[in-house]
């Protein structure tokens, strides 16, 4: 049996940025994962890192977001670890007149709330992005969105952390855990027994099974993310690319609990894209997002509907064969909203999950956010949000209330 007063489970961008601002601070922190770093949704997504800036009065989402975008420079720029970070800037693409309409009201929204974003016409579109389809009408411009690889990324967090004193241990599959009479938790795994002062529940689209071994409801669902890759080609696409089809279909109806779907039961509901082109030269393209339970296994028809509309969007890749496809498991909160803080029924129990869709950008501040609220005992007042109290709840009432 080990020790630690600081248990994580699950070496994701949350876990491992939450290891390493906890060895920051100074405390003895242990992160178990169960297979390799980045081995789950941090590992396989589409590199994406979307800020608008703080604004003029930062909420969570710009706490998340921006905050997120200056860990990963520092990273890249300061910390040694070249994780192929830039700042890209990214494009939304627009089709029709209504999104037209609709981002032009965005745009000026956001800009009067202090945020970096831009309505650009195609032909200042085609400036930054030539392969863009000149039929288009026009994009929403965010200079501050970035890019970065995923894998190296998370590993990279991890990697500081142990460097700052953390245990990361792999290949460490969390099977049981309870509470123990005198305080503080016994984690069972795959490897031996570990006993810590303090559990942060880090383990994405699994932090229901996890709570559930604590007898918790936590309502994070697993929603399937899938992509798609073309062979590597010579540099053709600079910016992260995105359309504005989802952005106003979710404008108008967020569609219920889990939010923002692309297909609901079964049915397809919008289309969503991005994608980016790699260092190593791939380009890489997805979108949707379908409660799928737990397959990981790419659904082709939905492959063709993103690569299709990638198509409308940059004809050249009409040319460009799909050379592999994966899918992964998006942490999904009911109401569509982060768990970052305490679980009050619990002592010294601690979450950080229901990062959704832009966990990867958004997850280094979540780690820290964290890790503050958890070293200093006061969560910082933009976690309010965020806090778990709100929908985590004893399993039993669960089952009795019906869910
Ligand atoms: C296809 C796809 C594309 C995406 N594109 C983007 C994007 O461009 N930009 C963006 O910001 N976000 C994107 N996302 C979302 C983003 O990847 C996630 O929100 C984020 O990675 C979640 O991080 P996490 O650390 O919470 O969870 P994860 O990365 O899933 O990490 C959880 C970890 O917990 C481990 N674990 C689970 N159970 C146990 C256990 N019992 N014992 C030990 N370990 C355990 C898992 O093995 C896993 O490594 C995408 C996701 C997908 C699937």
């Amino acid at each position: 049996m080990t020790d630690a007063e600081i248990v994580i489970v699950g070496g994701g961008i949350a876990g491992a940025s939450a290891a390493y601002h906890l060895a920051r601070h100074g405390r003895r922190v242990t992160l178990l994962e169960r297979a390799e770093v980045a081995s789950g949704a941090s590992g396989v997504n589409a590199g994406q890192i979307d800020s608008i800036g703080w604004g003029d009065a930062p909420d969570l989402q710009a706490h998340l977001t921006a905050g997120s975008q200056e860990l990963f420079e520092t990273v890249q720029l300061e910390l040694g670890e070249d994780i192929e970070f830039r700042r890209s800037g990214a494009l939304q693409v627009i089709h029709t007149a209504e999104q037209l309409e609709f981002e032009r009201a965005r745009v000026s929204a956001l800009c009067a709330r202090g945020h970096r974003v831009e309505l650009l016409t195609i032909r200042e579109a085609r400036s930054l992005e030539p392969e863009l389809d000149p039929a288009l009408l026009g994009a929403m411009y965010s200079p501050l969105r970035s890019q970065a690889d995923p894998v190296k990324a998370t590993r990279a967090l991890a990697r500081l952390a142990e460097r700052g004193g953390a245990r990361v241990l792999t290949g460490h599959d969390v099977t049981a855990v309870a509470p123990r009479p005198a305080g503080g938790y016994e984690i069972r795994t795959s490897r031996g027994t570990v006993v810590a002062g303090a559990l942060v529940l880090a383990a994405g689209a699994w932090c229901s099974r996890l709570g559930a071994m604590l007898d918790l409801d936590v309502p994070i669902v697993p929603v399937r993310g899938q992509m798609w890759a073309t062979a590597p080609v010579p540099p053709s696409l600079f910016q992260t690319m995105s359309s504005a089809e989802s952005a106003l279909a979710w404008h108008r109806d967020r569609g219920g609990a889990p939010p923002d779907l692309t297909i609901r039961d079964g049915v397809r509901v919008t289309r969503h894209l991005y994608g980016r082109q790699r260092r190593s030269g791939e380009i890489v393209f997805g979108g949707d997002r379908e409660q799928a339970g737990w397959s990981t296994a790419p659904d082709p028809a939905g492959i063709a509907v993103n690569r299709g509309h990638a198509i409308e969007a940059l004809p050249f890749l009409a040319g460009l064969p799909v050379a592999r496809t994966w899918a992964g498991l998006m942490p999904f909160s009911l109401d569509g909203r982060p768990l970052i803080g305490r679980i009050p029924s619990r002592q010294d129990l601690w979450i950080v999950g229901g990062l959704a869709s832009s966990g990867f950008g958004r997850g280094p501040m979540a780690g820290k956010l964290l890790a503050d609220a958890l070293h200093t005992g006061t969560p910082a007042p933009v976690l309010a949000e965020a806090d778990p109290a709100r929908c985590v709840r004893e399993l039993a009432a669960s089952r009795e209330g019906g869910r």
